[in-house]
């Protein structure tokens, strides 16, 4: 079975399509007006009349200018008027006055409507009432003005980040940080602070943002810069952000970022710290009396094993050669004698302080050395440059044993520059982290050390002083002892300048 197309005349449809579009015309809930070329109105709709206030028959042959409140500034208008008659639309908004003569803010589409020739005949003038989305607008601008400005000068540093851990919006005192930091950006450090002391912990945490929760809470790191050392409690806090995205709208996925809090701490840190410093310098000073003991003690007894040895061997070949002389009598007893002498010192030398192994940072540790030293060092004419990493990763350490040994290096090293008429005198201490180990260089300017004796000044009471003032030569070996108990290395390196350059490198500890 075939079916046949109902067929109406052309001029019929074109009827049809004129009447509907002359009812879309008027039904349309946005004002909408036809003019001639220079403007003066032909037509409007009855959303006009609404907008403006101007029924048709009031408005029709009147220009367009009827509208203007005379407040656009003319700029505007000649450009509108380059482009329509230019054949091209324009948009914009402009200040209009209604019938009543209350102001509204149009925004105007214009678009030219040319003939079969190509000229310009009329305009079709599209228009709505913004006046309240403005104010919106306005006011949520200056929200955001005034957010900005109480973010900015809110005296902690602070920044927002998205999921890739980059700084998308950041204020004033994190700009200050980021310059006191050589332009290292502080988020970055901050969580490679937080990281290297929570461990695994925080990973997880960074995982799984959960909104309202802390990443981290008033967790404390510091910062060490040539300029000084700054102390800041850090948090991070989940936060979301309404997603403005065209794809989500209806499928809402709100973004998730991290809330850095970094509040400052320095002021409140140094007081403590001049406390713990004058406790450091009063066990420290007893940790070497005890030190000088056992050095003494110990250089006491090296030096009286020299002569037993002698009598030892000396009384063994006269046994063997069998005679029973008084002289072989009295070399036994006084080898016995000796001997108990020998015993007796060794059970005077003093143990070293029983201490547990913790979570240390040698930057900390360096300043600290650094700071117990100062005194010396002002006194004997010294320069410090000190180079920390600005973070570094924790050692599982024995503090006080790491402190004592950085200071003998820092104390040899004031020594060597301190002889008289020595005139360079610079001390420079860098750190630097890596993953698996932390390398801290001490270096001065003063003679150096001969190569010839570069492993020889790690034997015990070997000194290049010897011979001179009260130094046993025990300082090097010692702190070689701290490094290899820390699975370190102390080695003493060759450098194109004069003087001594110690490299003490130490491993990381591992965490799960
Ligand atoms: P005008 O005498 O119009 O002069 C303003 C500037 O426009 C001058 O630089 C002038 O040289 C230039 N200009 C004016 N007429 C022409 C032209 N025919 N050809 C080239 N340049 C010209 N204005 C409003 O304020 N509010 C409205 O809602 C609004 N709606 C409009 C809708 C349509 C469809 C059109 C075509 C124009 C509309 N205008 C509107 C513009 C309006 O016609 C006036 O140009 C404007 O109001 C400024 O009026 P005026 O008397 O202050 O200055």
């Amino acid at each position: 079975m075939t079916t046949l197309k109902p067929t109406l005349p052309t001029e019929h449809l074109a009827g049809i399509a004129s009447t509907v579009f002359q009812q879309a015309v008027e039904q349309a809930d946005i004002a909408i007006s036809i003019t001639d070329a220079a403007a003066n109105i032909l037509y409007v709709n009855p959303a006009f009349t609404r907008v403006t206030g101007y029924a048709a028959d009031e408005i029709i042959g009147a220009n367009q200018s009827l509208l203007s409140n005379k407040s656009t500034p003319e700029s505007i208008y000649q450009a509108m008027w380059a482009a329509i008659t230019g054949g091209q639309p324009w948009s914009g908004r402009l200040v209009n006055r209604r019938k009543d003569g209350s102001k509204y803010l149009a925004d105007l589409l214009i678009t030219p409507v040319v003939d079969a020739a190509g000229a310009i005949t009329n305009y079709l003038g599209i228009q709505r009432d913004v006046t309240d989305l403005h104010r919106l607008e306005c006011e949520v601008g200056d929200q955001k003005a005034l957010i900005e400005s109480v973010v900015d000068s809110a005296p902690v540093v602070l920044a927002l980040l998205d999921n890739n851990f980059r700084v998308v919006l950041d204020n004033h005192e994190y700009k200050k940080l980021m310059t006191d930091l050589r332009a290292v950006e502080p988020a970055t450090v901050i969580l490679e602070a937080v990281r290297a002391n929570l461990g695994s912990s925080l990973g997880s945490s960074l995982a799984a943002p959960r909104v309202g929760r802390y990443a981290f809470h008033d967790h404390e790191i510091r910062f060490d810069s040539r300029g000084g050392t700054r102390w800041f409690s850090c948090s991070g806090l989940w936060v979301q952000r309404k997603d403005g995205k065209v794809e989500t709208f209806f499928d809402r996925q709100d973004d998730i970022f991290l809330l850095l809090v970094a509040k400052e701490t320095t002021r409140q840190r140094t007081e403590q710290e001049k406390t713990r410093l004058a406790h450091l310098q009063a066990m420290m000073a007893e940790e070497s009396r005890i030190d000088g003991l056992r050095e003494t003690l110990s250089a006491a007894v090296f030096k009286i094993e020299g002569p037993i040895n002698i009598m030892a061997s000396v009384l063994a070949t006269l046994e063997r050669r069998g005679t029973g002389s008084p002289a072989g009598s009295a070399l036994a007893g006084a080898l016995y004698a000796g001997r108990d002498a020998i015993d007796s010192l060794r059970s005077a030398i003093p143990e070293h302080t029983s201490e547990s192994r913790t979570a240390v940072n040698l930057n900390e540790i360096l300043r600290d050395v650094l700071d117990l030293t100062t005194t010396r060092m002002l006194a004997a004419g010294i320069t410090v440059h000190w180079q920390p990493q600005s973070v570094l990763p924790s050692l599982n350490a024995y503090p006080n044993r790491m402190r004592m040994m950085f200071k003998a290096l820092v104390d040899n090293a004031i020594e060597a520059m301190n002889a008289k008429g020595w005139r360079e005198r610079e001390l420079r201490v860098v750190t630097r982290g890596h993953p698996d180990r932390v390398e801290v260089v001490i270096e001065d300017s003063g003679p150096g050390i001969p190569p010839g004796l570069r492993y020889k000044v790690f034997e015990p009471f070997f000194s290049t002083r010897m011979g001179g003032g009260k130094h046993l030569g025990t300082g090097l070996s010692s702190a070689q002892q701290v490094a290899a108990d820390h699975d370190g290395v102390i080695d003493i390196d060759s450098t194109e300048r004069r003087g001594c350059r110690v490299r003490v490198v130490l491993p990381v500890s591992r965490r799960g």
